[in-house]
């Protein structure tokens, strides 16, 4: 079976709150593909050493870069720490993404709580479990 590709995506208000849960969850993201926005697969990588696949900053096409994984059936699941606090410029490209997420039953978390619970799920690395695809 082939590894899950994993979204890593965090403003930059949450990019702490993301680096400290991939570190804690460390040995299961080493065994995964990840990807992340630019700015954040950066971070990811310098202070963790994992691979991360960096896509452009979420603000210039980043998050959409990732929607298009979800499009083509090319992505596992996301962990996306958006910012409710302050606004975003690319606001429009973060509710596409989540929208995305529903529409093609893509596993999406965006509080280090509910991503605790995705990522320490047994079917999580499960080559059993697949999510169901919807057909249109
Ligand atoms: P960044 O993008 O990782 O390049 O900061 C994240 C985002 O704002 O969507």
């Amino acid at each position: 079976m082939g590894k899950l590709t994993v979204a890593l995506v965090a403003h930059d208000h949450k990019k702490p709150e993301l680096l400290a849960w991939v570190k804690k969850h460390q040995d299961v993201m080493a065994q995964c593909d990840l990807v992340g926005t630019g700015t954040t697969g950066g971070m990811i990588h310098d202070e963790t050493g994992l691979p991360v696949k960096r896509f452009k900053s979420g603000p210039l096409g980043g998050d959409q870069q990732i929607g298009a994984l979800i499009a083509e059936n090319a992505l596992d699941a996301l962990f996306f720490f958006w910012d409710p606090l302050n606004p975003a410029p690319h606001d429009p490209d973060v509710k596409a993404l989540l929208r995305l997420c529903s529409v093609w039953n893509v596993p999406v978390a965006c509080t280090p709580a509910t991503a605790d619970l995705v990522v320490t799920s047994p079917w999580f690395l499960s080559p059993q479990y697949k999510p169901t695809k919807p057909t249109f």
